[in-house]
């Protein structure tokens, strides 16, 4: 198989070097040639039959645990601003409420802010948010409503966290729990057509596993009925970066999953 023009876009924005099959001859250096190969993108996406999460069973959120589950946007945001239901809201400089479309047809959902989320009241906007912006954007996908005002190219960003936790240590579970109303509210309200769960606490929250990433990527989840495609946190990414091959297959599975759901939703499939 050969890259098309537009997976060529993708890789390149994601910092990978493509490898193309010789059409005529076996490749003699295939193995040290090759950063990536293409992807099999098969429009048979497997479905996992995973349970939805029992969510409704969870506290909405420590602080008001049932009026979280009625919150309009404006009343949810002013919740996460004046959380204190768990310790982090001692050392936060602000909450990092999530960003993006209220309708988006993305929804990406990460860990919690770092030092510069904590500054900016933004998620994913370090080293990593550049990563997750450039594989977003070769997907044609932003976060920005500007520049992409149609909701089916847009994200929301949100994490599980919506403070940060001191020095970038792991969320503590009390502090998931605390915290994942929000997250829940969050997800009702944009009702997002795929979720993409970046990195183990995601998937923790969302698919209520503790398998590791390796296991749960390359299928399609759901949560709430919402299908969910599990992959590597960017940060991790930045760390192993071989592991990029693999995060370009997770969003190939992504846009999969959504055009074959348009294309039935459309009679097209
Ligand atoms: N990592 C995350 O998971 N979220 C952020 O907002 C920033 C870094």
């Amino acid at each position: 198989m050969r890259w098309t023009e537009r997976q060529r876009a993708m890789l390149a924005e994601m910092g990978l070097r493509v490898w193309d099959e010789p059409a005529t001859q076996e490749p003699a250096f295939a193995s040290v040639a090759a950063e990536v190969r293409p992807s099999s993108r098969s429009s048979e996406v497997p479905i996992t039959a995973a349970p939805p999460a029992d969510v409704a069973a969870q506290p909405a959120s420590a602080a008001a645990p049932n009026a979280v589950a009625a919150m309009e946007w404006p009343a949810l945001r002013e919740a996460v601003s004046a959380c204190t239901a768990c310790s982090l809201h001692q050392g936060r400089r602000q909450t990092v409420f999530g960003v993006g479309h209220p309708r988006a047809h993305w929804m990406i959902v990460g860990e919690a802010p770092g030092e510069e989320e904590d500054r900016c009241g933004e998620p994913f906007v370090g080293r990593s948010g550049q990563l997750l912006d450039n594989m977003l954007r070769a997907i044609g996908l932003s976060r920005q409503a500007a520049e992409a005002p149609d909701p089916s190219k847009q994200v929301f960003i949100a994490n599980t966290l919506k403070c940060r936790p001191p020095g970038n240590r792991n969320p503590l579970p009390e502090e998931l729990a605390a915290c994942e109303g929000f997250l829940i509210r969050q997800i009702e309200l944009v009702q997002p057509k795929i979720i993409l769960a970046m990195g183990r606490f995601a998937v923790q929250s969302l698919l209520r596993s503790t398998a590791p990433i390796g296991q749960l990527r390359g299928r399609v989840h759901h949560y709430q009925g919402v299908p969910l495609v599990v992959t590597y946190h960017p940060a991790y990414l930045l760390r192993n970066l071989p592991e990029k091959a693999r995060a370009w297959d997770d969003l190939c599975l992504a846009l999969d999953t959504v055009e074959a759901a348009a294309a039935r939703a459309s009679g097209g499939a």
